[in-house]
């Protein structure tokens, strides 16, 4: 019988392990991940800023695993030798494969800015987001005991995607913040410290104007032109664009959202990669083995219309799920792969609860609607991954509870 592994129970690998359970046949499965759960990674802002419970987020990997045709394995993994066709696990035995699927993810990218790793918090697991909300409450805590005005500041550095969904949290969550602190939620002060001198280039004026103007209205003190130079124990070091003198700006809480790599066990297995991507053939298959699959925000696929990588999302990690696998199921019945294909349906940021703003198809969208938007797609892709069984569980037709 034939083996076929997933590594990673995330977007992308939770796709290809429901598209190859419809399939099941002459063939065995096994998933590996160092969780026993599922996350929805798009939703880790919500955790870190404590306006979601992790539970909200999370389902067991084993209630989307058919027992019969698929062994799942929690464990940690370490490295793939592709050559040999194994992979090594931190606990258990190596897995010897004849095809393998490899979503891994994402990790916290520093771009070796000094301090970074050690002085400011990450948000990429359920783990590190539970731990910036800790974070977070216990610096409340402090402010009432030492009166020091660094416990009330709250700095995200970097203003993409991730860092300015965040600020909306942040931002929903200040009244509760400062009851714990005893004081007006006018003296929680929210700063987003960001190289470029604009945000988010990927939308139009008028979605970015949206943004910004709900950003001032929040009083959120946006940072823009000021390249980070080191992150020192609760201090921000930026150099400012105009005229180039260093800045500091102190703070008790510093949220690291600049930008995310590839898993480091792409680099470690000696895959050819970049940032822990790797940019595989049109059927996403490694240049190097094409009895190994990478996706999702381990893997680059050109776009043809714009010549550069498409962004890692979600939204296509979900569709290289199901498209690897069946590239998979086409090489086991000894039929020819398919190229992937993608177009973007546009993407939705939240800030806060019921503000979003965006572009579905070429449609711009914002306020209350776009938020109604941006929850049915996570609804949708919490169908994809997890079904029916989970969005009830979850609560989650009630969109505003
Ligand atoms: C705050 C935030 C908001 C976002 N918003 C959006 C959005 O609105 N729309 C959108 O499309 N995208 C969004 N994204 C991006 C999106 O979350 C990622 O592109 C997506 O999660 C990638 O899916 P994946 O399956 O490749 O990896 P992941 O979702 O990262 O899953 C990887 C899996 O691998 C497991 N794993 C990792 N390393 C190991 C190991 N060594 N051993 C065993 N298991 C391991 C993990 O536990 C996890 O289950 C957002 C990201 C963040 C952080």
């Amino acid at each position: 019988m034939k083996e076929v592994t997933i590594l990673g129970a995330g977007y992308a690998g939770l796709m290809a392990l429901k598209t190859l359970q419809k399939k099941a046949g002459d063939f065995h499965i096994t998933l590996v991940d160092q969780n026993d759960y599922h996350y929805e990674a798009t939703y880790l802002h919500e955790v870190a800023a404590g306006t979601q419970p992790k539970e909200k987020i999370c389902y067991p990997i084993k209630d989307v695993v058919n027992e019969k045709v698929t062994t799942f394995i929690q464990d940690r993994v370490e490295k793939i030798d592709a050559d040999k066709k194994e992979v090594t696990l931190k606990n258990g035995s190596p897995i010897h494969y004849d095809y393998l699927i490899v979503s891994l993810g994402f990790r916290s990218e520093t771009f070796g800015i000094e301090g970074a790793e050690e002085n400011a918090l990450e948000m990429v697991t359920i783990d590190s987001a539970n731990k910036i909300h800790e974070h977070i409450l216990a610096s409340m805590a402090k402010y009432k005991q030492t009166k020091d005005k660094k416990y009330l500041k709250l700095v995200v550095c970097g203003a993409g995607f991730t860092g300015i969904e965040l600020v909306g949290s942040l931002v929903e969550a200040r009244p509760r913040y400062a009851k714990l602190a005893g004081v007006d939620p006018k003296e929680i002060e929210i700063f987003c410290v960001e190289a470029a001198p604009t945000i988010l280039p990927m939308f139009n004026d008028d979605l970015t104007n949206y943004c910004l103007d709900h950003l001032a209205k929040w009083d959120v003190k946006l940072m823009t032109g000021k390249a980070i130079k080191a992150i020192k124990p609760e201090t921000v070091v930026y150099q400012d664009g105009k005229d180039e003198t260093m800045g500091e700006l102190e703070a008790a809480t510093i949220i690291w959202t600049t930008g995310v790599s590839g898993s480091t066990v792409i680099g470690e297995s000696g895959f050819e990669e970049r940032r822990g991507r790797v940019m595989v053939n049109a059927d996403l298959t490694d240049p190097n083995h094409n009895d190994v699959y990478l996706i999702g925000d381990v893997s680059a696929v050109m776009d043809k219309e714009s010549n550069r990588p498409y962004p890692t999302t979600a939204q296509i990690a979900l569709k290289m799920g199901t498209h690897a696998a069946k590239n998979v199921l086409n090489q086991l019945n000894g039929q020819a792969t398919q190229e992937f294909t993608f177009k973007s349906q546009g993407s939705v940021a939240s800030i806060g609860n019921t503000h979003a703003f965006g572009m579905v198809g070429n449609t711009g969208i914002k306020g209350y609607p776009a938020s109604f938007v941006k929850k049915m797609i996570e609804n949708k892709s919490l169908m994809e991954t997890g079904g029916f069984k989970e969005v009830f569980a979850k609560g989650r037709f009630d969109l505003y509870h």
